[in-house]
């Protein structure tokens, strides 16, 4: 039903070649960041709001539950800078949480370290790392109403200091009205901004966020997650947050860490993830992607669609990633291809075609309607992604 003509997601081992090309930085923490590695490949650049060193360095995190077995995170590394908020995607199972309960520090890992602002944090305890920790259920006490709920981060803080910090975060949140209510006399969307001032209430300087709208209906996810974005950067917190969701993390994020089975596969800007994917499996899980191979030279290639011009240079034989949108259908009489599926979505339409055992998909808009059966021509009006090419451009098959 995808579509995919031949879409390998997950064969690619390159990311775990290219794990070791990450940003570097001084040790003494006073250096910006330096990517080490070209922008649009696993390491991506810094968050491009960096004004220092990263706020938190993670290198080499690894954690096997059992002994033998694949681990569920397998070498993880990535750096989040202050005040950005970094968003962890992959499928379900890739070992997304477990990542986050390690920052969190309720998971030790295996190997690999954990530094915050240059400091070693691996060893300690949760509460002494000074990151907040918003639930996926919330983890409201439904006992206590909001302003209490809010409070209760703050009890080690004198009375006055805290009920002023509660009534701040109670106007950040937008919920000063509403300090009195218990939580079941709230909607979903209001609970999770009491959760979250509650997180953000003893100014963490990070807050990990657990697929934070897995309990809102699809109307509300939409509305709440720009919502929680314009908190954490009103607090000025970073964050990092765990989701399944491909719209999510490029609605939401300033740069997108891509995990597949315990592993960094690309991190970069949503545009970068979108726009450069560095494999089959990243052109397949951010958005959809045909995946057709070509022979390249330079910024061209010849393909099953006929030459088309590449994003970057690259030689011999190339698996390319052309987005739905990406290619146009002319309706010909003796076109190279069929259409065999349609489907109206309002602001567009998708189409699927077959061109000899290939079948593509294609995103079209609203107003020209081609019939199922009917034959055309593809041509392909965009700039094309070669995937599964090393940092040289070279390819590996
Ligand atoms: P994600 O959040 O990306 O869905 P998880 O980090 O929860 O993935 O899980 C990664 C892998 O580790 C999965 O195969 C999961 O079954 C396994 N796993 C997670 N937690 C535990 C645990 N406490 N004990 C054993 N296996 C676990
Ligand atoms: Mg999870």
């Amino acid at each position: 039903m995808d579509g995919l003509a031949n879409s390998d997601a997950g064969k690619s081992e390159l990311g775990a070649d290219r794990t070791g090309a990450q940003p570097v930085w001084d040790e003494t923490g006073t250096r910006p960041a330096a990517p080490t590695c070209p922008a649009g490949l696993i390491g991506g650049a810094a968050y491009a709001g960096a004004s220092g060193p990263p706020l938190m360095l993670i290198e080499g995190l690894k954690r096997a539950f059992r002994p033998g077995e694949r681990a569920a995170v397998d070498g993880v590394t990535l750096d989040v800078y202050e005040g950005e908020l970094l968003a962890l995607l992959g499928p379900s199972g890739c070992g997304k949480t477990t990542t986050l309960r390690m920052i969190g520090g309720f998971e030790q890992p295996d190997a690999g370290s954990i530094r915050m602002r240059g400091t070693d944090i691996t060893a300690l305890p949760p509460e002494k790392r000074g990151i907040g920790f918003v639930f996926q259920d919330y983890a409201l006490f439904p006992h206590l109403d909001v302003f209490e709920n809010i409070r209760f981060g703050l009890h080690k803080q004198p009375r006055k200091q805290a009920e002023a910090r509660v009534r701040e975060m109670l106007e950040l949140v937008g919920l000063s009205d509403l300090a009195r209510r218990k939580p079941h006399e709230l909607s979903g969307g209001q609970q999770q901004r009491v959760a979250l001032a509650r997180t953000l209430a003893p100014a963490p300087q990070l807050v990990l966020l657990d697929e934070p709208f897995s309990n809102l209906d699809a109307a509300m996810r939409v509305e709440t997650r720009q919502e929680v974005r314009a908190l954490l950067k009103a607090a000025g917190s970073a964050g990092i947050l765990v989701t399944h969701d491909q719209e999510e993390a490029l609605a939401l994020a300033d740069r997108i860490v891509v995990m597949e089975a315990g592993k960094v596969r690309q991190i970069g800007t949503p545009s970068e993830i979108y726009r450069n994917p560095v494999s089959s499996f990243v052109a397949s899980f951010i958005g959809r992607s045909n995946i057709v191979s070509g022979t390249a030279e330079g910024l061209g290639a010849e393909t099953p669609f006929g030459r088309v011009e590449l994003s970057r240079a690259v030689n011999g034989a190339v698996d390319l990633a052309v987005r739905p949108e990406q290619i146009l259908l002319e309706p010909h009489a003796e076109g190279e291809a069929e259409v065999i599926g349609r489907e109206y979505r309002g602001h567009d339409q998708l189409y699927w075609v077959k061109k000899g055992e290939r079948r593509l998909l294609v995103i079209s808009g609203p107003a020209e309607q081609i019939e199922i059966g009917a034959r055309v021509n593809l041509r392909v009006c965009d700039c094309v992604v070669p995937i599964n090419a090393d940092q040289a451009g070279l390819i590996r098959r």
